[in-house]
């Protein structure tokens, strides 16, 4: 273990709270934020319900503010993230409705402008950076995946032939994370080949969607980096892997509202946050049976979930009054599994 400082966040499950800023037009709009502690607790005031009932209080391992910079953030997010060279498997959950800021912690408003990058491209050049000044003592090698889980369906992100065959999960521990075996796992070495890879992921997530943005709020998203090392003395291999997920968003739909396509989504969505609920909850509570095998999305993940590996959920809430009730859902959410 090179990195001391990883060691105490080993099996631990952690929960950042992220405030995402009112956008350009909302300036001047009330907040439902009323406190953040340095502690990692966070007020929220419910404007709609009676005085004495109105603000409930929350608590995790960190809470961040509206103004907190995506360098900040990836810094509170790096230990574990450089687990991975050591051989650790790792996840990174994006949760909370949509337009809370899922994406723009996991990858940023766009690619072109590096300052606003989000957490996947700055893992991918840290491990970069890491991997390269360790050459003389561990040689790496590191490839990524990128697949999409939608209505409990599997398909990969990187094929550039316009196929979209549904995939299937393995759960093979010989596989050593990697459980979907046929989706594409493309070598990288620099940042310019990530970037290359995540322009046809998302362009791939565009198929078959009326509107970009609403396809990628029902579906989950997984970048996977998969790390091999060798020891150069010793000639040892180890081997951890990433997962970073940009989850579907978390918003309850109407029953009376949706229907057909939009209500299966739905329950489908339902299911798999439920699931992926459950399972870090058992895992939280050191529970001896773990539902893994209650929706795709913890099937893909099983063996980076609860053993060894590490586990961070980034929660996210929008400020504003109209989005109260889906606030307190996900906090209540994280506070499950905090
Ligand atoms: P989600 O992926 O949860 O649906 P987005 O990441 O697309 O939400 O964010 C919704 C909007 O809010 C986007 O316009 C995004 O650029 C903006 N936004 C989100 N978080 C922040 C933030 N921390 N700072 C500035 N703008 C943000
Ligand atoms: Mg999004």
């Amino acid at each position: 273990i090179l990195y001391n400082e990883v060691q105490d966040l080993k099996g631990t499950i952690r929960v950042y709270c992220r405030v995402r800023p009112f956008l350009q037009e909302q300036k001047d709009m009330q907040s439902t934020v009323d406190y953040i502690g340095e502690n990692g607790n966070i007020i929220i005031n419910n404007p709609f319900k009676q005085e004495k009932d109105a603000r409930k209080i929350f608590g995790f391992n960190k809470v961040f503010g509206q103004n907190v910079s995506q360098e900040q953030i990836y810094i509170d997010t790096q230990p574990v993230i450089r687990s991975v060279l050591d051989g650790f498997n790792v996840c990174i959950f994006a949760y909370g409705q949509t337009g809370s800021g899922k994406t723009y912690t996991m990858s940023g408003p766009d690619l072109m402008t590096e300052t606003a990058w989000g957490v996947n491209y700055r893992a991918l050049r840290d491990l970069f950076q890491l991997s390269n000044a360790r050459t003389h003592v561990v040689t790496y090698e590191i490839g990524v995946q990128m697949i999409e889980i939608y209505n409990e369906q599997v398909r990969d992100l990187l094929v550039t032939d316009g196929s979209s065959r549904r995939l299937d999960i393995r759960n093979n521990s010989q596989l050593n994370g990697l459980n979907v075996p046929d989706a594409s796992l493309i070598p990288v070495s620099n940042t310019r080949d990530v970037l290359d890879l995540m322009r046809i992921g998302q362009k791939n997530r565009a198929v078959g969607a009326t509107a970009l943005n609403e396809r990628s709020s029902r579906s989950h998203s997984v970048l996977t980096v998969h790390v091999q090392g060798k020891e150069l003395a010793s000639g040892s291999i180890l081997r951890g892997c990433l997962h970073l997920v940009d989850l579907a968003g978390s918003e309850r739909v109407e029953k009376s509202e949706a229907v057909g396509e939009r209500l299966k989504e739905a329950q489908h969505i339902n299911k798999s946050l439920s699931a992926l609920g459950d399972v870090i909850y058992a895992l939280a509570q050191k529970s001896s049976h773990v539902p893994y095998r209650n929706s795709k999305l913890t099937q893909v993940l099983q063996d980076s979930l609860g053993g060894q590996a590490k586990t961070l959920m980034f929660v996210h809430i929008n400020p504003e009054v109209n989005a109260v009730g889906e606030t307190i859902s996900t906090l209540k959410f994280a506070q499950r599994v905090a």
